[in-house]
Order: structure tokens, then C-alpha cells, then sequence
């Protein structure tokens, strides 16, 4: 089992107070805190390395693009990419999607094409797609879910067809926490020729991603979501895409030849990667990757079902308190209102009481028309959680409920 109290000695954060109690930071989902081992990276990689990459030829430079293509392999290998060139560093998921959205959509995707994605998707993987869709004249279409929050697989194998070009989906549901089907939503998709891109914001910090196991096309991910930095992020995608989609962006490092008669590009991956990406970050979202593995995903991904359940039956006891998003298959995100109280009034006094959790309508808008709802409660957990917390929370939902009888 996974020690827990020694892993949070690894967040310095943690030992936090707010207000004067011990701070409870249930807002993951959001954004993770990032352990030691990662801050002395940066700091390392800043004081004795830091020089601008695949550019200088001197000594630091030679030594910050080592550690930058370093990054790369290590990524490379946590989500066992084919090859090392299929990993794209961008800025983080929306970055990433709107990368597929826009390139891949100018090489594939025609007038009365469809893109299809569900009812329970993040605005970052909604809105790039209805951009995409506007520019050619497609079409976008919604797989529905049901009221536990999951995908109506019978809908959407009705929904893809010979106009379908890329199915977009979450992996795990940033406010229901539902984890989807999706090696056979791949797979589907697949028997109809149609790519599929998983937006695993909050899918590979709580599960094990293998990309080629998946077969999926494309996956993005940010490195702020994942102990590391923020302003990094990546896109796993299968060189066959990769080699065939036009670059997103022009600048320096994505070109071969340029001349104002014609320009030719780079290779993958650097055909991705204009300008000066955040090699800091890389090198941060490569130690925190690092770290994860050292403690091991399999073992995170255990304790952390183990506190959600904990979490699940102690919110359920609750009086007047309902989940949103009551999937079996579920990760680390628990939605919830108190019968009568503003969600945002929970936050505010929960906050006062050392707990953080995140209000409103966590960038689901459509998610919370189909829910009925103007907005949740989201209390998101990491492995540094525990079950003394999720009493702490309990205990401070309750006394919220008192102070508003
Ligand atoms: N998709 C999902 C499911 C998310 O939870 C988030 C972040 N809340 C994003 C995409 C966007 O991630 P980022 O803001 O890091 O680009």
C-alpha cells in the first residue's frame, strides 16, 4: 500500500495553513500541487542548465536541448508511444486540441463532414471542433449520456457513419469523474475508419495510459494536471496523422528551408513546434513523470479508488446532499449540491473552513443543461488525499448545512 503520510511530505505545499486549519486541497482537478522532486528539477535545470534549445552551439545549449529531448524519451515511454516523434510539447490539453482541431481538420475534414463528441465534454474539447466545423461547414455531433453520467454507447454506435472524421471524448469526466469506455469507443470508431482523439486532462494522472495498447489516434494531456508545471502539455498522435496534417503554427524550429518564394518544414515532432516551447516545463512535466513512476500509476490508481469510495459513502450519508455523477466505473471527482444552497455559497464557507474545492459550472456548460443544474460542488482528489480529509470535508459540509437551517 501506498504510504501516504511520506508522500505528502513530498509537497511542501501541503503543510499549509489557510485561515489558520490545516489546509484540505480537494481542487486536483483543477490543478495539482507539485512535489519536491519536481520543484528541485527546475530549480536545478534553471541555475545550471537553462539556455534556449536546438539553436546555440555551445555548451549550456548542448546541455538544456539534451535535457529537453530527455524529456521527450521519458514521456515517450510513460505512455509507450511507437515513437519518440509522436510526442508533441505544447502548451497543455486545450493547446493540444486545438493543434488536432485545427491541422488535422484542414487536411480531412470537408463541407457536410461530421466531428463527433459527448454531451459531457470540457469547453476545450467542444469549442475547437464547433470552430473547425464553422470554418468548412461541417457538422458536430453529440453522443448523449445517462442520467448515472455515461456515454449511451448504443447512440453513439448510431451516430458514426461514412461522414464521421474524428471522434473526440474524454477519457475521465472532469466533473462526474466517469471514466469511459474508451478502448471500445476506439475500437468502434476503428471498424468505421473514423480516428479518435481522448482528451486525457484528467485521465493518465489516475490510470495507466498506454497509447498503442488504446490504438488511439491522439492524446492530450497537461503538465499542470500532473504534478508538473503549467504552460506544458503534450500530444501523443500517431505519426501516419502527424506526417499528413499541415503545421498549426509557422515561426522559428518548425522549418527546413524558408525563403519568401516558398518555405519548407521540419520534421516531426519539431513541424509542431514553433517558436520557443517551455522547455522548463518539459523538463518539470518529465520529473514529475519520473516521480509518479517511481511510486508506481497502479498503486496511485488504488489508493485513489480506495478514497473515492470512502468519500462516495461518506458524502451519500449526508442529508440532503445529492452526487452528480454516479457511474460505475469512476476516478477521483465527486459533483455534489446541498438541497437549497447555492453551490457557490458551499464553496465560499467550505474555503473559510481550510477546505478547497472548485464551484460552478467547471467549463461543462452543456453537461449542465443536460443535468439540470446551474452548477456543482467538485471535490477532486489526488494520492495525497486522505480519508482524514475527506472527514474534515464531511464535517465542514455539515456545519454549512447547520449555519443555513
Ligand atoms: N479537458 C478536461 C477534461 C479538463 O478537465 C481540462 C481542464 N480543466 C481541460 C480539458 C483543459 O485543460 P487545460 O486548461 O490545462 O488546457
Amino acid at each position: 500500500m501506498l504510504d501516504v503520510n511520506k508522500i505528502r511530505n513530498d509537497f511542501p505545499i501541503l503543510s499549509q495553513k489557510a485561515y489558520n486549519k490545516p489546509l484540505v486541497y480537494l481542487d486536483n482537478g483543477a490543478t495539482t500541487q507539485k512535489p519536491q522532486f519536481v520543484l528541485d528539477k527546475i530549480n536545478k535545470f534553471y541555475s545550471s542548465q537553462n539556455s534556449n534549445i536546438h539553436r546555440g552551439a555551445h555548451y549550456l545549449s548542448e546541455q538544456a536541448t539534451a535535457e529537453y529531448e530527455k524529456a521527450r524519451l521519458t514521456i515517450k515511454q510513460f505512455v509507450n508511444a511507437n515513437h519518440l516523434h509522436e510526442i508533441i510539447f505544447t502548451k497543455g490539453t486545450t493547446d493540444s486540441i486545438n493543434l488536432v482541431a485545427f491541422s488535422y481538420g484542414e487536411k480531412f475534414v470537408n463541407e457536410g463532414d461530421e466531428i463527433l463528441v459527448s454531451e459531457m465534454e470540457h469547453h476545450s474539447n467542444i469549442v475547437p471542433w464547433q470552430l473547425l466545423c464553422e470554418r468548412k461547414n461541417a457538422t458536430l455531433k453529440v453522443i448523449p449520456i445517462n442520467d448515472a453520467g455515461e456515454l449511451i454507447m448504443s447512440e453513439f454506435e448510431k451516430l458514426i457513419n461514412k461522414n464521421t472524421k474524428l471522434v473526440a471524448v474524454t477519457h475521465v469526466s472532469n466533473t462526474l469523474g466517469t471514466i469511459n469506455p474508451i478502448k471500445e469507443i476506439i475500437r468502434v470508431a476503428h471498424k468505421n475508419n473514423v480516428p479518435v482523439l481522448i482528451d486525457g486532462a484528467q485521465g493518465i494522472q489516475h490510470t495507466k495510459v498506454n497509447v498503442q495498447e488504446l490504438d488511439c489516434d491522439f492524446y492530450a494531456f497537461s503538465g499542470h494536471k500532473i504534478y508538473a508545471e503549467t504552460g506544458i502539455g503534450i500530444l501523443y498522435g500517431k505519426e501516419k496523422y502527424l506526417n499528413s496534417m499541415p503545421p498549426y503554427q509557422g515561426g522559428g524550429n518548425m522549418v527546413d528551408i524558408v525563403s519568401f518564394e516558398k518555405t519548407t518544414y521540419n520534421e516531426l515532432p519539431h513541424k509542431f513546434e514553433a517558436g520557443t516551447t517551455n522547455f522548463g516545463g518539459a523538463i518539470s512535466l518529465s520529473a514529475a513523470l519520473q516521480y509518479i513512476s517511481n511510486i508506481g500509476i497502479d498503486k496511485i490508481s488504488e489508493y485513489e479508488l480506495d478514497l473515492l469510495n470512502y468519500a462516495t459513502e461518506k458524502l451519500s450519508e449526508i442529508e440532503g446532499l445529492v452526487i452528480y455523477g454516479t457511474a460505475n466505473n469512476k476516478s477521483s471527482a465527486i459533483s455534489f449540491l446541498l438541497d437549497g444552497i447555492h453551490h457557490y455559497d458551499v464553496g465560499v464557507m467550505l474555503d473559510k473552513t481550510g477546505v478547497a474545492v472548485r464551484t460552478g459550472t467547471h467549463c461543462n456548460q452543456p453537461l449542465m443543461k443536460r443535468l439540470g443544474i446551474t452548477g456543482t460542488v467538485r471535490a477532486s482528489f489526488s494520492f495525497y488525499n486522505t480519508k482524514e480529509e475527506v472527514d474534515i470535508l464531511c464535517n465542514s459540509i455539515n456545519r454549512v448545512k447547520q449555519i443555513f437551517s
